[in-house]
């Protein structure tokens, strides 16, 4: 489905395996050029469908010049190589963005500092070979591309008769970013804010300085000052209540943060031990990659209840354990 949100620039809906089932793509015209902002992920089928939205409305694959990247994750950039190949679109990204990039490629290290990572947060030898097979089949995904450049902090980008500046929002991914065409209140907003769900958060295994949560809020905040009128979203309807989805995303998290504290006490849990107990009898319905990002999560916040003082963490045999204080 293509979907015009404003003059000359479309919304293109591209399938994806996991549970949303779909990821959005923008399409900016100028004349015969297009500008992309994000890719769909690279399976059977997206290729077709962009191209087929793109014919609909009188352009090709061809007509790409530019592609802007929200962030790196496999749904929003995968068909970035296939592109550039065939359109010799140029790339662009921030520069952290472009790091996290060159790790997922590096698999085999990537794989290593995973089962470090998650040995250490309590996971059974047997969850983390699953995990490992889950990043294993993710490689097919990651593309490769020619970077262009490097996005630059409050970047103001021109195409065509459109001007938009790009807004670095870490959090939900590091070196996330999203785009706003500040004529139209119009923002394009990749995962940073989403309708139905929370974005999800992870750690960075190879940088554990970054706290997501604490990024991301601050990330919020950011967009919070902006003048909105549209939100654009990587996945689900777009959105004009921007405030109270805002209030709605920070409530869900400073809840679950409470839960989690309030489920600790003197005796020393993993990060493993204490996701368990907060999935519960519901574990059984779900599969691997939801178990682990479910752990993702706990790991994020009990990050940040360490830094506000309200837990311990004490390492005992390689393996970390967090109590109440
Ligand atoms: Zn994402």
């Amino acid at each position: 489905m293509i979907t015009e949100i404003s003059d000359s620039f479309y919304r293109i809906t591209l399938p994806m395996p996991f549970r949303l089932r779909h990821v959005h793509a923008y399409a900016l015209i100028d004349g015969g050029r297009v500008a992309l902002f994000d890719t769909g992920m690279h399976m059977p089928g997206a290729f077709e469908k962009l191209e087929a939205d793109l014919q609909s409305i009188g352009r090709s694959i061809e007509s790409i010049r530019d592609i802007y990247l929200t962030h790196v994750h496999t749904d929003h950039c995968g068909m970035s190589g296939t592109i550039q190949e065939k359109s010799k679109a140029r790339i662009h990204l921030s520069e952290v963005a472009h790091q996290v990039h060159a790790h997922f490629q590096k698999a085999d290290y990537l794989i290593a500092q995973a089962r470090l990572f998650y040995a250490r947060h309590g996971m059974s030898a047997r969850d983390v070979e699953a995990i490992v097979e889950e990043i294993e089949d993710m490689k097919s995904r990651i593309p490769q591309f020619a970077v262009n450049t490097f996005f630059q902090k409050n970047d103001v980008i021109q195409f065509g008769n459109r001007s938009f500046e790009v807004i670095f929002t870490p959090g939900h991914a590091a070196g996330h970013v999203c785009f706003f065409f500040r004529d139209e209140g119009l923002l394009l907003a990749g995962d940073h804010v989403l309708p139905y769900i929370a974005p999800s958060l992870s750690p960075n295994i190879y940088d554990e300085i970054f706290q997501p949560l604490k990024s991301y809020l601050e990330s919020l905040t950011v967009i919070e000052k902006l003048p909105i009128n549209t939100i654009h979203p990587g996945h689900g309807n777009s959105l004009t209540s921007i405030d109270e989805r805002i209030r709605e995303i920070r409530t869900h998290h400073a809840l679950k943060k409470e839960v989690l504290l309030k489920s600790l006490s003197n005796r020393p849990k993993t990060t493993y031990t204490i996701c368990s107990e907060m999935i519960g009898a519901a574990a059984a319905n779900w599969d691997d990659w939801e178990k682990f990002m479910a752990l993702n999560e706990t790991y994020v916040y009990l990050q940040e209840l360490k830094h506000d003082g309200s837990i311990e963490e004490n390492m005992m045999d390689s393996v970390l354990f967090y109590t109440a204080v």
